[in-house]
């Protein structure tokens, strides 16, 4: 027998939008699910095609396998290039071994990697603003030659870098960051180097964007914000830390399971929102999960529609 629900305390629940799935992760997804159907099962993928555990696992039990290296994919089986990009050295050592291969890069880190090429092909020394290690930043470098980028985490990089050139400059940045980390950062780097270069348009994509602003117009009316996010998902890292600079306490959790509960004891408003790589289907997990819990009334708190789309590679579209 279950709880009457008005036995059971009350909890606001305001949900951000957007939230969840960007262009980028939908297509990659496609990408991967449309590649079995096409070539059958297996189909190799490098790298996490998008860090979620629960999208991976789903991709793995419709035949996907993933692995870190291109070693590790045998001869005659295709494989996919996640949605963070590669080092250019990737596809051609596919190309050199006659490994059919399909790019899931998003497109909007493409627009970065041609940025990057323009720089230096303008001779410019490029500082990138990224975060050390991540697979994005990896594929960036690789798209030009050593020595030719730099890469820049904080202000106080920022502050310290000395350059060979001060006025041949440029910079770019991931396209996951946190939009005012990056505002600080960019606003170092020109005030130190007048002339410096800077991108067309904003590296930072408008997914990422959107749901910094969607988490900071919830965070200040809750006493608690649950991000839906990996740990190893940066724009996920940044929504929590967007909610926490406006005073809320703000958890990362991947499922249901991880809900704290003793953590929501004196909570009710919570806000909920998922980094771009987090299904809805985590996002009604949570809320059911939270309802067997608290008489839960839910309000959706929209700051932005989001309408954009990204075609596929040639040969998947009607796979
Ligand atoms: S978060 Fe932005 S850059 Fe990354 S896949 Fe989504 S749309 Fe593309």
């Amino acid at each position: 027998m279950t709880d009457a629900p008005a036995t059971l305390p009350p909890m606001t629940l305001l949900i951000a939008a957007p939230r969840g799935f960007c262009a980028g992760v939908d297509r990659a997804i496609i990408i991967v699910e449309r590649a079995i159907e096409k070539y059958g099962a297996p189909v190799y993928v490098r790298h996490e095609i998008v860090h979620n555990k629960y999208v991976v696992d789903g991709l793995k039990a419709k035949g996907a396998i993933f692995v870190e290296s291109l070693d590790q994919v045998p001869d005659g089986v295709p494989v996919v290039f996640s949605a963070h990009g590669v080092p250019k050295a990737v596809p051609a050592k596919a190309e050199q071994r006659g490994l059919d291969y399909l790019d899931a890069t998003c497109p909007l880190v493409s627009k970065v990697h041609r940025q990057a090429e323009r720089q230096v092909d303008a001779g410019r020394h490029i500082l990138f603003i990224g975060h050390k290690g991540h697979p994005e930043v990896i594929g960036t470098f690789g798209q030009v030659p050593e020595g030719t980028m730099s890469l820049i985490e904080t202000v106080e990089d920022a502050e310290a870098f000395t350059p060979a050139n001060p006025d041949n400059l440029a910079f770019l940045t991931q396209t996951t960051l946190s939009v005012d980390d990056t505002a600080a950062i960019v606003a170092t780097l020109e005030r130190r180097f007048p002339t410096i270069s800077a991108p067309k348009g904003e590296d930072i994509c408008y997914a990422t964007s959107n749901r910094q602003t969607a988490v900071k117009a919830i965070a200040a009316k809750c006493d608690a914000v649950y991000v839906i996010g990996a740990p190893n998902s940066s724009n996920s890292l940044r929504l929590v830390e967007v909610a926490e600079r406006e005073g809320t306490p703000a958890r990362l959790i991947q499922r249901a399971a991880d809900i704290d509960f003793d953590w929501l004891a004196n909570v009710r408003t919570l806000g909920l929102t998922a980094g771009a790589s987090a299904p809805e289907i985590l996002v009604r997990e949570v809320v059911e999960r939270i309802g067997m819990r608290f008489a839960v009334v839910e309000q959706q708190v929209e700051t932005a529609k989001e309408t954009i789309a990204f075609k596929l590679p040639r040969g998947l579209e009607t796979a």
